[in-house]
């Protein structure tokens, strides 16, 4: 029996045989060419066709995974006509007078690389995307077929790392789990994996040269374990795990389009956290009340300029239609610390996430505060908006806040542009110093939401990226509970709700203790919300 260990990215417990998954992408050497013209257009033949592919896909996932999933095939798309990308590969062609499938190699190569070195954790993991697209046109060019990755029999998928095209192109009822050597929980094959209830273990690097096809392993795709060849013992330990999770998924399921409501009538709004139109499905099918955070840095990240008002205002009127009437808390940026886009061209910071972040940008940048603020209130008339500002310190920053939002307001009237008046405006509690004011922070504003991540990484002088110092977090800290806890009955004083929107909301350890706080809503990852209900339902009395 061999333990190894890798990053659980999504929950559930496998056992079953090890099936191998070799990418066969052999390197492509650089052929020499004469019609330089003609090469050039047979990439962009390729690329049409890559594009036909891509369309394809995009409809047959948006079928079988819904929306969230599906519009990864669209940022392929998009990565295909990426000017920079094109250029790329047209000067390989043009400047070293070679074929084009060693030119899209290059021009892949370079571009992943650059992802692969940005700060964001998000922007890395799209390496892998643009490694994909250039895979595909190279299989175009060259005459292959994709490598099939139909299975006989289930077993458990060990790859180096999986891309998001394959992984969609899976057979759920045959995949147990994935294993992969690379990977993130931010990586899209993460992401595909919890969507669609497989479990996923990822990193576990050279590691992963150990599992050899066919011999039997176990998963955890929770606590990141793979059990290679395991005991009679630790093989019975994880069937009772597996049982473990059914049972609580069966129960939870009972709880659909039930009220969140404790035995003795205390009642609790159960939400969704969302980083985009595309999670809005993912929202609705987890059977939330609401969205209790929409992240709109979304909107800014993927980006090589900023958004103008039309697209943003077209994204928040696109997920208030959907969310047909639910209150949706959509935030305002939270750029900065490990969320960098390289045009907002902030300073190199020592302390990034004590720096120039969230509303502090706003505040210095009003500009692309006041176009965020516009696109929101011309969406508000689509469905029920409460807009949220991160990481506020001081009361006075909300006063400028209201300020500014009410001069937008009154723009917006005298261009005759209607807007909702029944809009929230509410702040997010993740200082402690937004705790210790938030008596007179409640006077200011229609509710809190509390950002336990951030709360809880300036209050325990906690790193929240460093994972060196992850083994002294303590989501049970009483510091942090007591700030949560002034901040809900400085909330009620002032008569405005309160909610938790940091991952501490979708602990089941610390719902019955949210509850005794008198914690208003509850938002969370779209998966819990249905065994957070069950958690609450059965509680007797408070
Ligand atoms: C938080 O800090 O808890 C929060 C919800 O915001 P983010 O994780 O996006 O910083
Ligand atoms: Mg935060």
């Amino acid at each position: 029996m061999i333990e190894l260990h890798g990053q659980g990215v999504s929950r559930g417990i496998a056992l079953g045989p090890i099936r191998r998954y070799e990418r066969q992408q052999p390197a492509v050497e650089p052929v020499p060419i004469a019609d330089i013209e003609g090469e050039l257009a047979r990439l962009e033949a390729a690329r049409e066709k890559a594009s036909a592919q891509l369309e394809t896909l995009y409809q047959d996932t948006l079928g079988s995974l819904g929306e969230a999933n599906a519009l990864l095939f669209q940022i392929h798309q998009m990565m295909l006509e990426d000017p920079d990308f094109c250029d790329s590969m047209e000067q390989h062609i043009r400047d070293e007078s070679v074929c084009a499938p060693y030119a899209v190699q290059e021009a892949g190569q370079e571009a992943a690389a650059a992802f692969a070195a940005m700060d964001d954790a998000y922007m890395q993991a799209r390496s892998a995307d643009v490694l994909d697209v250039s895979a595909r046109l190279i299989r175009i060019l060259t005459g292959r077929d994709e490598e099939t990755l139909d299975f006989a029999s289930p077993a458990i998928l060990a790859a180096d790392d999986l891309a998001p095209s394959e992984t969609a192109r899976l057979d759920r009822s045959k995949v147990l789990a994935f294993v992969t050597a690379g990977g993130s929980s931010n990586s899209h094959t993460a992401i595909f994996a919890r969507t669609m209830g497989i479990p996923a273990v990822v990193g576990l690097g050279e590691a992963l040269e150990q599992l050899t096809a066919g011999c039997e392993a176990a998963v955890d795709g929770s606590t990141g374990e793979v059990i290679l060849e395991p005991d009679a013992d630790t093989h019975a330990l994880f069937l009772d795990r597996q049982d473990a999770l059914r049972n609580e998924d069966a129960l939870a399921e009972a709880y659909r389009g039930k009220a969140s409501r404790t035995k003795d009538g205390h009642s609790i709004e159960l939400c969704a956290n969302v980083g985009g139109p595309g999670d809005v499905d993912a929202a609705l099918e987890g059977d939330a009340e609401g969205i209790g955070l929409f992240r709109s840095e979304f909107l800014y990240l993927q980006r090589s300029d900023y958004p103008d008002e039309e697209t943003q205002f077209a994204a928040y009127k696109d997920v208030l239609q959907r969310m047909g009437g639910k209150r949706v808390v959509i935030r305002t940026l939270d750029i900065g610390a490990d969320k960098q886009a390289d045009y907002f061209q902030l300073p190199h910071e020592e302390n990034p996430a004590m720096g120039l972040r969230a509303i502090r940008i706003c505040l210095t940048r009003p500009e692309v505060f006041r176009t965020q603020l516009r696109a929101l209130y011309r969406a508000s008339v689509y469905g029920k908006l409460a807009i949220m500002f991160p990481m506020i310190t001081h009361p006075r920053e909300v006063r400028q806040i209201k300020t500014i939002a009410a001069q937008v307001r009154d723009e917006l009237t005298a261009e005759g542009i209607p807007f909702s008046p029944d809009v929230e405006l509410g702040i997010m509690i993740e200082t402690p110093a937004a705790a210790l004011l938030s008596r007179e922070l409640a006077r200011e504003v229609d509710f809190f939401s509390v950002g336990t991540n951030d709360l809880t990484q300036y209050t325990l002088a906690l790193d929240r990226q460093n994972s060196a110092v992850a083994q002294f977090d303590d989501p049970d800290h009483t510091a942090v509970l007591s700030l949560i806890h002034m901040a809900a009955q400085n909330a009620h004083a002032e008569g405005i709700w309160i909610g938790i929107c940091g991952e501490l909301g979708g602990d089941p350890s610390l719902t019955e203790t949210f509850l005794r706080m008198g914690i208003d809503e509850l938002s969370m990852s779209p998966a819990s919300i249905l065994r957070i209900r069950a958690k609450v339902c059965v509680i007797e009395a408070l």
